[in-house]
């Protein structure tokens, strides 16, 4: 999910939003303002009813952002670093860098979020007793949707927290964390199925909106479930063969102080090279790729050299020959990287891809090897 803006940062971590979040804003507020608020505060003048729907959607707002808030703070306390929260139309996902490393980092970072909604659900309640209608309402209002947000979030269907959670006793208990992904990735696709079917059932027998909408937010589950159970299966292949087997020990190196447009030249368009390590005086300082390539604009190649551009190697996770296959590429996956350095004592000795991993994948299934 590409997020279109950053709104703010918070401990560091960019809150992304989503152009697709704005839609559920603006339709949120809108049914605020023209049905709900209204119909509960009929004496409040329209200026009156537009500042409450505007401050309820802001709470909405701001009571998904604090559940994710909540996995974010106890992700960084276990030193897990997070690469963002992203905001989007099914609700917002805090996009943790790496696996927690015990079942009870997993445990604590997934209820972490809900436990943030029954807080909230509990405030919003308090509130609600207030003699003042025009709190009183959204905030019980505010209340439900975060008891909503926490229930609905502790189903058992991993992605969910729920699942999570059901992902760490299960791997407390197996002492396996793949197999405990591919356990609750499968009890995740069930309920996830459930919900679509449920959805169907609602669309045509009660609500149409209601039900096509719960029936969307399963298949959206239903495609991470797939996709987290693809991954653990892979992970588990990997995880007994080292970085040496598929890493490419010919390394194109290019002087730190080349321009982009004569490395496009000489080496992407010149030599067909895609990844290739820049050195200086003192040895390998970074890598460059098409990526970083393209993300200078063409105007600018002239004037960009490539140390300018290129990933420092010091922020790239460390790569040795044989670190196991499954690790590199979950380093890569988790950081959306193509491809990383093999580095023995500063030295670069390779280059390890995910294509090349993918490669062999497929290799050993053809030759049946498992
Ligand atoms: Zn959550």
């Amino acid at each position: 999910m590409k997020m279109n803006f950053v709104l703010a940062k918070i401990w560091g971590v960019p809150v992304g939003i989503h152009f697709s979040w704005l839609i559920i804003f603006a339709l949120l507020m809108f049914s605020l303002a023209t049905g709900m608020l209204p119909g509960a505060l009929p004496t409040l003048p329209l200026f009156g009813i537009t500042l409450v729907a505007l401050a309820t959607t802001l709470l909405f707002f701001g009571s998904v952002l604090a559940h994710e808030l909540g996995h974010v703070f106890v992700a960084l306390r276990n030193r897990i670093p997070v690469r963002g929260i992203s905001l989007f139309i099914f609700g917002g996902v805090a996009q943790i860098e790496k696996e927690p490393e015990s079942a009870g980092a997993e445990f604590r970072i997934a209820a972490a979020g809900p436990l943030v909604s029954f807080l909230l659900a509990g405030l919003f309640f308090a509130l609600a007793q207030l003699p003042f209608e025009f709190i009183a309402f959204p905030a019980s209002w505010l209340a439900r949707i975060n008891l909503i947000l926490g229930l609905f979030n502790l189903l058992p269907g991993f992605p969910l927290d729920g699942g999570r959670i059901f992902r760490a006793l299960v791997w407390k208990l197996t002492g396996s964390a793949y197999r405990s992904t591919k356990i609750a990735a499968i009890t995740g696709q069930g309920v996830a199925f459930a919900m679509i079917g449920l959805g169907l059932f609602n669309a045509f027998s009660s609500s149409l909106a209601n039900g096509l909408w719960l029936a969307f937010i399963g298949w959206f589950l239903l495609n991470a479930a797939s996709g987290s159970l693809a991954y653990a299966s892979l992970q588990q292949r990997l995880s007994g063969i080292p970085v040496s087997q598929v890493m490419r020990r010919e390394v194109p190196q290019v002087p730190s102080f080349l321009t982009l447009s004569s490395l496009v030249q000489q080496y992407v368009l010149g030599l067909g090279k895609r990844a290739m390590v820049v050195g200086d005086a003192t040895g390998p300082v970074g890598l460059i790729t098409l990526a970083q390539i393209s993300q200078v604009g063409r105007a600018r190649w002239s004037m960009t050299t490539t140390a300018q551009a290129m990933t420092p190697l010091q922020e790239l996770p460390a790569i040795s020959p044989e670190t196991p296959l499954s690790e590199a590429l979950s380093h890569m996956t988790h950081r959306q990287l193509e491809l990383l350095p093999v580095v023995v004592e500063g030295q670069v000795v390779g280059l390890v891809s995910q294509e090349d991993v993918l490669r062999l994948v497929e290799t050993r299934q053809r030759l049946k090897l498992g």
